[in-house]
């Protein structure tokens, strides 16, 4: 039997050095307790999360409403896979089409599977609807982007530490720069291209916002050639950035919605695809699927965490405290030299250093030593991504431990 004791934290981490895949590089905190914005680690320690696990946690920490949520359905049925029908799943789909604003949902776990779902999705009305001959369908990506990490997610990144070393990858699917609307409008002329599927803002290469115009234009682009306009809003969307979806910012409804992470406030993984029924009913029975998509656990707890988002009107409060933080940020960045940019919208928010990547990494670990937990993603910049729910003197309060540890590199 495994006996769960009470170790120091060098011992947790050498646990999991000893035993586990070497396939992150964590900063070195050990945590067994969140409770709203906080993360407290098992000697007690109190962190501000300034990253909401990847922006999982737009809700807060254990929000008592989810949890409550959860509890009551893991009283009743927590799953019984899609072979038999479930007294949630409607409901949730119902729930899902009239809160986003589709015809059907798709329910799946993880943000990678959401984007495997959406590329399967848009092949299949390449061929049933587009008319695209068999095996030539296209699907045009940008570069820079991040969309998960399997066979297909790797196929579509332009980054070497993500596909280097498993090749063969996807075929069908073309690269263009980013934020380059010329580039794209020439990409979109290939006359078997079925999508293009984009991250409205780049969360992991560094909270890169293109311009209005790009998508704007690059939907517009997609209407006239009828290609499908792709969102993957797995980081963006639940009112992280200060609306419902990023989307929402240039007033564009994707053709493909792909949400994940902060749907179920963190508490499960539940990932969604949602489109119009054209799209969603190329697939038939028994030609997609996944043994936990779409539980009865998942259900409740996703409703719940979304009543939630409209409740504590975390758009709003996303905007608000968003504004106010790069404000502060920005009086930081007229004081310290290190500091290149402050960008980001909503609570997505990145400080991007003049110096290379050691210096975000020894930045990070000086704020979590000084309370508050945040890591570099992209060698020099550091994504700020706290819960939702923060108020103006808890930022005002990380704020400050932001600029101490400044002080201290
Ligand atoms: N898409 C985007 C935009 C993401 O940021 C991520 C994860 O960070 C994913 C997809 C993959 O999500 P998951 O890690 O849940 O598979």
């Amino acid at each position: 039997m495994i006996s769960i004791s009470k170790l120091s934290q060098k011992e947790y981490i050498q646990l999991e050095e000893d035993y586990g895949a070497h396939n992150y590089h964590p900063i070195p905190v050990v945590l067994e307790r969140g409770s709203g914005i906080y993360l407290y680690d098992t000697d007690g320690k109190c962190y501000f999360d300034f990253l909401s696990a990847y922006s999982a946690v737009n809700q807060g920490h254990s929000h008592p409403r989810i949890i409550h949520a959860l509890i009551q359905q893991a009283q009743k049925l927590t799953l019984c896979s899609r072979a038999f029908h479930n007294s949630m799943l409607g409901q949730y789909e119902q729930f899902m089409n009239e809160y986003f604003g589709y015809d059907k949902l798709l329910p799946m776990n993880t943000g990678v599977e959401a984007v495997e779902t959406a590329i399967k999705l848009c092949r299949k009305w390449s061929y049933e609807v587009k008319g695209v001959e068999e095996h030539c369908a296209e699907i045009i990506v940008v570069e820079g982007n991040f969309h998960g990490r399997t066979i297909a997610a790797v196929s579509i990144s332009t980054d070497p530490s993500s596909y280097s070393g498993y090749g063969p990858f996807l075929g069908g699917i073309i690269k263009v720069p980013y934020n380059d609307i010329e580039a794209f409008r020439r990409a979109a002329e290939r006359p078997n291209v079925g999508g293009f599927l984009l991250e409205p803002i780049q969360g992991e290469a560094g909270v890169i916002i293109p311009e209005d115009d790009y998508l704007k234009e690059a939907f517009s682009i997609c209407k006239e050639k009828n290609i499908l306009f792709i969102a993957d809003e797995v980081q963006t969307g639940i009112a992280r950035t200060g609306k419902l979806l990023a989307c929402d910012h240039v007033n564009i409804r994707p053709d493909i919605l792909i949400l994940g992470k902060a749907l179920s406030g963190g508490v499960l993984p539940v990932s969604a695809v949602l489109a119009d029924n054209e799209i969603m009913l190329c697939v038939k029975p028994g030609e997609h699927g996944s043994t936990f998509g779409g539980n009865p656990l998942a259900c409740a707890v996703t409703m719940e965490a979304l009543k939630i988002v409209k409740d504590e009107q975390l758009e709003m409060n996303a905007m608000i405290m968003g504004n106010y933080l790069k404000d502060m940020l920005n009086n930081l960045k007229s004081k310290f030299s290190m500091i290149k940019e402050i960008r980001g919208r909503g609570l997505l928010i990145a400080i991007e250093l003049n110096n290379n990547s050691e210096e975000a990494w020894n930045l990070c670990l000086k704020l979590a030593e000084n309370g508050l937990l945040a890591k570099p993603t992209h060698g020099n910049i550091i994504r700020l991504a706290p819960p939702l729910i923060i108020n103006k003197e808890q930022l005002e309060t990380a704020v400050g431990i932001i600029e101490k540890s400044l002080r201290h590199i």
